[in-house]
């Protein structure tokens, strides 16, 4: 897709640090990452978000997500988070979709649970039941 920062990554046109790529997925450092060795993990084809992405490339996506966390333990990390942001209002900026890897030490200072504790909402059971009801497939 024209103006898509992570298409030109994919054709080339911009340059990136890639770690994998097989024919439907790759996987490259973030350039702001929230750790050392923060990785992104996005389909070839260009789907903007979760409501988008095509089940074969998700799919893709998230296989290598856990082939990049098993070569993040072999080089020594003691966890990871693994997160994905989806349009505007869940905090999405780049409208391609991506998967966040990002691996975690012990004591590294990062706090992203504790962070999403500050925003906990309370809910009474009538209030979890009609959530229930509206989410329930
Ligand atoms: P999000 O906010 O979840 O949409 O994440 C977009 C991510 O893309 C951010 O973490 C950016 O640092 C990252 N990013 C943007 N441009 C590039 C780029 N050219 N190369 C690598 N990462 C990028
Ligand atoms: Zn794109």
């Amino acid at each position: 897709m024209e103006n898509c920062i992570f298409c030109k990554i994919i054709k080339g046109e911009i340059p990136c640090y890639k770690v994998y790529e097989n024919d439907m997925v790759l996987a490259f450092l973030d350039i702001n990452p929230v750790n050392e060795g923060h990785v992104l993990v996005i389909p070839k084809k260009h789907h903007r978000d979760i409501f988008e992405i095509e089940e074969e490339y998700l799919c893709e996506v998230v296989k290598t997500a856990k082939k990049i966390s098993l070569k993040m333990r072999e080089y020594g990390i003691d966890g990871v988070n693994i997160f994905q942001a989806n349009t505007e209002a869940g905090e999405q900026t780049v409208f391609h979709y991506h998967m966040h890897v990002i691996p975690r030490k012990k004591d590294d200072g990062i706090n992203f649970s504790r962070e999403m504790l500050r925003h906990l909402k309370k809910m009474d059971p009538d209030q979890f039941e009609s959530m229930r009801k509206a989410l329930e497939i």
